[in-house]
């Protein structure tokens, strides 16, 4: 069996220290871009004052999904999970912010998959109530990993490595996200958000199988779509097409529906309607002003 040596200094921070103290803080990038699978989970106060998480069990479920993919052991029940978030939630709520919090499996022992331990840390982070400023969306020239090399299906923090640098490029650019393309030279997805196009009045995705994570935010989406009668396929994006769209928008539980500008440069072909339509019925919904099925809310206990 392969094992870690534990020598009795280190250098870190400018001098030695020793092996037991050298620790790096759990927020920093070098762990949340490290090996680790996570959730990201958004909470908005409701019309009737409670704060409801949107599709808890699902992130719940997906988080297992990644666990199992990476071999990292998750033993949290949905209970303990739950309970969890409650409790950090409910203590740094405030009464004129939302709230998205990142739900962290890391990895804290092991070496190459051996005796894997791992923690789970929970961050939680105020966001203002506000619908997103639509942006300006670029086309990186980094490529998503395909599903042998680093899978989009399995939502680790190593994945967003490829993002980080497209963000990178995108903001020298002028762009406040950017597209990822496949190994085939269509859209995968953007650096954390899913895409939405449309064209001749339907709303199309790429499938998970395109290089985008399995995302809880299109679920509901197309579920609200279908209840207003608009129709929602998902298919493989050419990269051209994305620059003839009529609509664009990025879709994921931070990003939520975001609308976007331009394209490359170019002015969408159309004013946002039916992604306008979305997002208006995407904000009501997880607001709680009018409920849809597909939005299951899970409420916080506050603290009084
Ligand atoms: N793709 C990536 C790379 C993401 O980070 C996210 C955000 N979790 C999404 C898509 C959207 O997924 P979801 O709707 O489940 O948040």
């Amino acid at each position: 069996m392969v094992k870690l040596q534990k020598p009795e200094f280190v250098y870190m921070g400018g001098a030695l220290r020793p092996w037991s103290e050298a620790m790096l803080h759990v927020g920093c990038e070098a762990l949340t871009r490290g090996l680790n699978v996570f959730e990201g989970i958004k909470g908005y106060w409701q019309q009737d004052g409670r704060f409801g998480i949107v599709r808890l069990r699902h992130h719940y479920e997906r988080l297992q999904r990644s666990a199992r993919l990476l071999h990292i052991p998750f033993e949290h029940s949905f209970d303990e999970y739950t309970q969890a978030i409650y409790d950090l939630m409910s203590t740094l709520l405030k009464p004129d912010r939302d709230m998205w919090a990142r739900t962290t499996l890391f990895v804290t022992e092991g070496h190459w998959g051996e005796n894997t331990v791992a923690d789970l840390v929970i961050t939680a982070y105020h966001q203002d109530k506000k619908v997103p400023e639509p942006i300006d969306l670029g086309v990186s020239t980094w490529q998503r990993s395909s599903d042998i090399s680093l899978p989009a299906r399995i939502k680790t923090s190593t994945n967003y490595q490829v993002a980080r640098l497209a963000k990178i490029e995108g903001r020298r650019q002028g762009f406040q996200d950017m597209i990822l393309i496949n190994q085939w030279g269509r859209v995968a997805e953007a650096t954390g958000s899913c895409v939405l196009m449309v064209r001749n009045g339907v709303v199309y995705t790429p499938p998970a199988s395109e290089g985008a994570l399995e995302s809880i935010t299109v679920d509901i989406v197309e579920s609200l779509a279908h209840s207003l009668g608009i129709e929602f396929i998902r298919r493989p994006i050419d990269r051209t097409e994305l620059l003839i769209a009529d609509e664009l928008a990025l879709c994921g539980t931070l990003a939520e529906v975001t609308l976007v500008r331009s394209i490359e440069g170019f002015p969408l072909a159309k004013e946002p309607s039916i992604l306008k339509t979305l997002q208006d019925r995407y904000f009501r919904a997880v607001r709680g002003i009018e409920p849809h099925p597909y939005v299951e809310l899970s409420y916080v206990p506050l603290k009084t």
